[in-house]
């Protein structure tokens, strides 16, 4: 069972603000970290439960408690990435370095956690209301599993190179949009024990979220991100190994016998 929680600032489509528009509010009535969580409970409820969060709820709705119950967090903010605290920021940050999965969708690639993970700015260009279609460019990856050599997204939020992130371990998705830019729309990292899968389409007012290929993709990347390391994470505070002291014991042992 793969434990998943969507979280979302829950501001554009947030009739609580006076700048959340129409447009985000039909398309998302329920919040756009449910619009997600639909798409992830298509898995079945045999693979997946899955839990929300918002940036509004106390310690932005993820307490110790709900991350340790969490195997893969996927996150959509935009506009309040300063307002999240960095004590939640750290806290994400070492759980992913536990093994908890990341998706960082579409704006949240300039979230504190995604920068954090990266060690860059995350900057890149914009401009909205362009065409894009999105290609395959790593099509053996478990996330582009049942996803064509390309598909059209259609109306989409163009984000141009250069993206500056750390080099990712796959560029699995790659946009073109027509105004003539390209970028790396879909990229894996690992971090720690945690697997991170970053994925541009996405964008409050436009369709994204109700493409099949989106949809695929995106439950694709929470099997994919899933991990269940058994290991203690060996990162800070550094742990003492016994298992060499272990082998060389062992080497000795199997060397007296042969005499
Ligand atoms: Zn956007």
């Amino acid at each position: 069972m793969i434990r998943v929680t969507v979280w979302n600032e829950y501001y554009h489509e947030n009739p609580r603000y006076e700048h959340a528009t129409t447009k985000a509010m039909e398309l998302h009535p329920n919040g756009l970290h449910e619009t997600v969580a639909e798409i992830v409970r298509e898995l079945g409820a045999d693979k997946v439960t899955v839990r929300t969060a918002w940036q509004d709820q106390p310690e932005h709705g993820l307490t110790e408690e709900v991350l340790s119950n969490t195997d893969v967090l996927i996150w959509w903010g935009h506009m309040k990435h300063h307002e999240v605290a960095d004590e939640i920021v750290e806290r994400v940050y070492n759980r992913v370095m536990e093994g908890m999965g990341f998706i960082g969708l579409h704006s949240a690639h300039h979230s504190k956690v995604f920068k954090k993970l990266n060690g860059t700015t995350c900057n890149l260009k914009w401009r909205d209301g362009t065409y894009e279609r999105v290609f395959t460019t790593c099509p053996s990856h478990p996330i582009a599993r049942g996803i064509p050599e390309h598909f059209e997204l259609g109306v989409e939020e163009c984000y141009g190179e250069f993206f500056d992130i750390a080099k990712p371990d796959d560029v699995v998705f790659q946009g073109w949009f027509d105004i003539g830019e390209v970028f790396r729309s879909g990229c894996t990292f690992t971090r720690g024990y945690g697997k991170i899968f970053y994925f541009q389409p996405g964008h409050e007012t436009n369709l994204a979220f109700q493409n099949p290929y989106v949809r695929r993709i995106i439950q694709n990347a929470v099997e994919w991100c899933y991990s269940d390391v058994k290991a203690p994470y060996i990162g800070a505070p550094q742990i003492k190994t016994t298992l060499e002291d272990q082998r060389l014991e062992k080497a000795e042992g199997d060397y007296l016998r042969f005499f």
